[in-house]
């Protein structure tokens, strides 16, 4: 079977390469080396995975500073205030809630076992899975690395992991301090373009973790596939917001436009699209502009403001805005910044669409800027439909105050998670798990969930002496049958 993709609206420089080369070698090579160590110690104790995780924290807690510098560096322009809440803290309580429960999680658990087969007992016994390929996007680069890394380090893993070739920079940094405190056996980076995330992708790990697009998540998925290496796909999707009529609008309009302009829209989670029924549009698209021009005075050479990360994806989030301009769309777009400066910083601000229809691009794809289009949805059971016909969203926000209404949204969209009343939150809520569905992806991480993605969770029976098994022995006699007959009352 041949597993080939096609990257779209993707610049040109990171087309998919295909075929073997030096690369796959060198990182079997890697991966050969760890899958040894593993097996000559597959099952490491407490205090090992403990030691890792704390190494792990405290070489990134001394690099704070580096961090914040190489990630505004990759970016254009990106707040240091903004790294710490999104990259740094998140990624320092991760380590602390696994250091605080892992112990409870590795520990081998009781099951139930049914009567007929009493006193026999069954156990769950968490097992390491082996080697753990990770490969983590542009975006948040530190965070969307380091969490999977936290997972399959405390569940008792080897890790590979291939940051992004659009943050360089930090790439380089991860590789230079993770290989301070691991060996290469133990965690190794690969950095490298897209030929050697292709590469990496096809190595037969115990099992790969992806995040980034849906697009090149089918081709690693296809490319995992051939090794029957199971896979965690984190990827993307409009995440749409329900505002009901009993919203506060003044909690509802500040937290939109901060869950969308954190990292200028460049959020898996950021809200892609707003429903409301026509007559609130303009009053929504004027107050959301408004809360933006707040939070950002300007938007060229503010320090708070990110830049989008590349020439590329500058030019595909303005192809969108002339498509919906060409086919109906009233935009409105927050400040007054001169666009030049604005062009050379790669800054686009606050940018509302409305006229919206579902021919334009930007109610197809994921959007992941600063544009925000409302569509016209007159009742919540529009929304429903909208919302049911379209791709499952990784994250789906509604606010309002009516508990019943939330129910009902809650019980007719399926999407990877919900804030309610809130954007983006929940992603970082460590006792619950974070992933998508459907197109926007499978499996997740995060706390225990990340533990048991990263374990195998092996079912042990533990049979007994007294078993009456042997009453099941052929030859089979109306013995056998009348013994049977009775079980089978307590199945
Ligand atoms: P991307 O899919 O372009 O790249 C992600 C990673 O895949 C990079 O490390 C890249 O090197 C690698 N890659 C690229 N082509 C490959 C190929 N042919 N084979 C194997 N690996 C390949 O995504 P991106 O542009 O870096 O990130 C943006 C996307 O990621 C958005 O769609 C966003 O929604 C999604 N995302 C999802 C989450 C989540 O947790 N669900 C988080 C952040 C971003």
């Amino acid at each position: 079977m041949k597993c080939q993709g096609k990257r779209v609206n993707k610049p040109k420089n990171r087309v998919v390469l295909r075929g073997k080369n030096m690369t796959s070698k060198s990182l079997d090579k890697v991966l050969q080396k760890q899958r040894v160590a593993f097996n000559a110690a597959p099952n490491p104790a407490w205090g090992e995975r403990k030691s890792k995780l704390i190494k792990l924290g405290k070489i990134i807690a001394d690099n704070e500073q580096k961090f914040k510098e190489v990630i505004s560096k990759d970016f254009g322009n990106r707040s240091f205030v903004e790294t710490t809440m999104a990259e740094l803290s998140i990624v320092q309580a991760g380590i602390k809630h696994a250091l605080k429960h892992t112990y409870k999680w590795m520990r081998t658990k009781k099951a139930p076992t049914a009567l007929q087969f009493k006193p026999a007992k069954n156990v769950i016994v968490p097992q390491p899975l082996g080697v753990v390929g990770i490969i983590s996007p542009w975006n948040y680069p530190l965070q969307l690395a380091v969490m999977p890394l936290v997972g399959a380090i405390g569940a008792g893993n080897r890790v590979m992991l291939k940051p992004s070739e659009y943050t360089p920079r930090v790439s380089k940094l991860l590789k230079s301090v993770l290989g301070e405190v691991f060996s290469d056996d133990e965690v190794y980076v690969a950095t490298g373009d897209v030929d050697v995330a292709q590469a990496f992708s096809a190595l037969p790990f115990d099992h790969l973790l992806f995040t980034g697009s849906t697009n090149v998540g089918r081709i690693v998925a296809c490319a995992a596939a051939q090794n029957l290496t199971p896979v965690t796909l984190e990827l993307g999707g409009k995440s749409p917001v329900i505002i009901d009529d009993g919203a506060n609008m003044k909690l509802t309009i500040a937290r939109i436009a901060n869950g969308k302009l954190i990292n200028a829209g460049q959020t898996c989670v950021a809200p892609d699209y707003l429903l409301m029924p026509e007559d609130k549009i303009d009053g929504v698209a004027h107050s959301l502009i408004e809360q933006a021009e707040t939070f950002y005075p300007t938007f060229a050479g503010n320090p708070d403001y990110t830049s989008i990360i590349a020439d590329a994806h500058y030019a595909r989030l303005q192809g969108l805005l002339e498509d919906a301009q060409t086919k109906g769309a009233s935009i409105r777009v927050a400040g007054n910044d001169d666009s030049q400066r604005m062009a050379k910083e790669r800054r686009i601000p606050l940018t509302v669409v409305t006229n919206t229809t579902p021919e334009m691009k930007i109610m197809q794809e994921e959007i992941f800027g600063p544009l925000l289009p409302i569509v016209a949805s007159e009742t919540l059971a529009d929304s429903m439909d909208y919302i049911q016909k379209r791709d499952r969203p990784l994250a789906l926000y509604w606010f309002g105050e009516d508990n019943a209404k939330r129910d009902y949204v809650l019980a007719n969209t399926i999407s990877g998670g919900v804030s309610i009343n809130e954007t983006a939150w929940h992603v970082v809520q460590e006792d619950i798990p974070f992933g998508g569905v459907g197109p926007s992806g499978m499996g997740g991480y995060h706390g225990e969930h990340g533990f048991k993605t990263f374990s195998h969770m092996k079912g042990v029976f533990l049979q007994s002496k007294f078993s009456g098994g042997k009453m099941l022995y052929p030859p089979y006699t109306d013995k056998t049958r009348k013994v049977l007959n009775m079980m089978r009352k307590f199945m």
